[in-house]
């Protein structure tokens, strides 16, 4: 059969100085990358903006290698509340990153490029072990039951040894599955491959809960809703934040929590900062 071929091509000419012929090549291949990333098949000069981009990439980068290195991430627990009367009922785990001078730096600066430079795996089993650990020991102490919920990156996923993984945690933490939410976007779970989707089920079969994240920001496939290995939906901050002043915004948290239940799913509202918003949710 016939095999079409397209090209990505990065481009670094001499009116960008260099200190060494291989950092043309280097900032020729950032050039590739971005045309790959910009659909393929086009052509892509490495540019002052290009520039500027890159050594902020690479800045990024370094600061969390050595914060991987250096143990200086933390964990901050978002509480989830039962809305008929506010009991807390688990945690979402979000990772902070603390740099040299002891500042917390904000999510949105390093989620992406954790993403991107694969950096995400080794971070995303530190917070796994460490979200599992202190909410197992939490419960210990208090005597309270709470779930944690833990966000789970697409190249995480896709990792054959995601189940290993995730079961040691557990273990090493003393914390039944059933305790243990896996939070994947929508995005995350469309990019899974049949294999990773087996691994989900797999874990889904062990009790864990697996929970679509941000509903509402992405494809919001409905046929893809009864496919994937989805017990819990959370509804999207963005639609949260807006209900009780866009009635757009309240239709679509109407529409998305009636699916849920409809479907058998639980749902989560993410975002609850007003009462009115905790009434307008409660009806
Ligand atoms: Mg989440
Ligand atoms: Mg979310």
């Amino acid at each position: 059969g016939a095999v079409h071929v397209t090209v990505s091509i990065g481009i670094c000419d001499d009116t960008i100085p260099v200190a060494r012929p291989l950092d043309r090549l280097q900032y020729a291949d950032t050039a590739a990358y971005r045309a790959k990333r910009l659909g393929e098949d086009r052509q892509v000069l490495y540019d002052t903006g290009l520039h500027r981009e890159s050594v902020e990439y690479r800045r990024v980068e370094s600061l969390l290698r050595t914060a991987l290195e250096e143990g200086r991430f933390v964990m901050h627990y978002q509480p989830i509340v039962d809305l008929a009367d506010g009991r807390p009922t688990g945690v979402e785990a979000l990772v902070r990153m603390r740099d040299r001078d002891g500042k917390l730096v904000p999510p949105g600066e390093f989620i992406e490029v954790a993403e991107r430079s694969g950096l995400i795996v080794p971070m995303g089993a530190w917070v796994l072990a460490e979200s599992c650990r202190s909410i197992a020991a939490l419960h210990r102490s208090a005597g309270v039951p709470l779930r944690v919920s833990v966000n789970v990156a697409a190249r995480q996923a896709s990792r054959p040894d995601l189940v290993t993984a995730v079961y040691r945690a557990l273990e090493q933490a003393e914390m039944p599955p059933d305790a243990l939410t896996l939070e994947l976007t929508e995005s995350a779970l469309l990019e899974a491959d049949a294999s990773t989707l087996d691994r989900l089920n797999e874990l889904r079969e062990s009790g864990i809960q697996i929970a679509l994240d941000d509903f509402g920001t992405g494809y919001s496939s409905l046929a893809y809703l009864r496919q994937l290995p989805v017990s819990l939906i959370k509804v999207d901050q963005s639609f949260v934040g807006t209900m009780t002043t866009d009635p757009g915004s309240a239709a679509i948290v109407r529409a998305v929590t009636t699916l849920a239940g409809d479907l058998g799913l639980s749902w989560v509202a993410e975002g609850v900062e007003t009462m009115e918003q905790w009434q307008a949710l409660r009806e």
